[in-house]
């Protein structure tokens, strides 16, 4: 599927459901009101939606939420999709993977190596014990750390993701390469997002990226490197470390030129963009008994309303954010 910026749509990311074990400041309320579970897709109608689009073209399916690992049997999805990867050639889908905020890690690491899934995204923003709990307002930090060893343990290639935050964890990011580097993980940073109300003020949170590698290239050699992962990050090598650090930079830097990516939530609806409301709404289609024609038609017809960009603004004024909805909805 090509967009109408002649752009590759071969990457989908999903939501399976909005909820989560952990209150991130960045990314909810404390107090959420999650969606009643009849308004969520079953996993056999997800798996049908990544199916078709696998069959258009997809090659990449990231799972992802709110928190994948607390939606019941989501196993199961892993291992149905897990079925697909590399079905003939050219065709079927290249990589299954997940972001996760780790604490089910323990319990699924082996069931999701064995279902064909080779690289997991951890969320860990501190290694500081009491920082993340602040910063997760009720995590443990050992049961992430746990997942974390778990992934590896079972073969997984773990890359950690940390959201930058200015005046919280900003000081930390050498002592997190050189653990990085320790434990043989990549690390990845993200600049935060104005996404859903969180009560509470993110502009005091933003941090450019620009500033944290201007401040890591005083202790490390960051190598330029053509290393892509067909997600938006920019790589670079740790010469020292030997793994790789990435920079998710939205607000500084367009990352749309080269999006390659579109998200569906939890119940059935694909944005073709994380920073636009514009969107396709599946579950009436695959409650009204589509065939598998029609849920194609439908997903080339979004593909053509892909946009160019997102614009996101943050708006000091009304300290509104610029997308109303959560992170966790569309599935970071
Ligand atoms: N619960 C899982 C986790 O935390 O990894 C998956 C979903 S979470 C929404 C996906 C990623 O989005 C996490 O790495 C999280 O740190 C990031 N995130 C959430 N809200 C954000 C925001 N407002 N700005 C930037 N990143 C955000
Ligand atoms: Fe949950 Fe992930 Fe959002 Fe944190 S970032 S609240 S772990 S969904």
């Amino acid at each position: 599927m090509i967009d109408p910026f002649g752009r590759p749509i071969t990457y989908l990311r999903v939501s399976v459901t909005d909820r989560c074990d952990l209150r991130c400041v960045y990314c909810m309320a404390e107090d959420m009101t999650f969606l009643p579970k009849r308004d969520l897709l079953t996993l056999e109608e997800m798996e049908r939606l990544c199916t078709t689009f696998i069959r258009l073209g997809t090659n990449k399916i990231r799972i992802t939420g709110g928190e994948p690992l607390v939606r019941r049997d989501v196993v199961h999805l892993f291992q149905a999709l897990g079925g697909r990867i590399g079905t003939g050639p050219g065709q079927g889908l290249r990589e299954l993977t997940l972001t996760t905020n780790g604490t089910q890690l323990v319990k699924h690491a082996e069931t999701l190596a064995a279902a064909g899934v080779r690289r997991v995204n951890v969320s860990l923003d501190t290694l500081d014990a009491n920082r993340f709990t602040q910063i997760t307002r009720w995590g443990r930090i050992e049961q992430t750390l746990d997942g974390i060893f778990a992934a590896k343990a079972a073969g997984l290639a773990v890359k950690i993701n940390a959201v930058a935050m200015k005046g919280v964890n900003e000081t930390e990011f050498d002592a997190m390469l050189a653990w990085c580097g320790e434990h043989g993980f990549d690390l990845c940073l993200i600049e935060t997002m104005p996404m859903g109300d969180i009560q509470g003020d993110r502009t005091d949170q933003y941090l450019p990226l620009s500033v944290v590698r201007a401040r890591l290239r005083k202790t490390w050699t960051l190598a330029e490197t053509d290393y892509r992962t067909g997600g938006p990050a920019r790589y670079f090598d740790v010469v020292e470390t030997g793994q790789r650090i990435g920079f998710i930079t939205p607000m500084t830097h367009n990352f749309c030129e080269s999006c390659n990516r579109v998200r569906l939530t939890c119940t059935g609806t694909l944005y073709m963009c994380l920073g636009q409301d514009d969107a396709a709404d599946f579950r009436p289609l695959l409650r009204a008994g589509a065939t598998d024609a029609d849920l194609e038609d439908a997903v080339r017809e979004a593909i053509s309303r892909k946009p160019k960009g997102h614009d996101f603004i943050i708006d000091r004024r009304h300290d509104k954010p610029a997308v109303a909805r959560h992170m966790s909805v569309t599935g970071g």
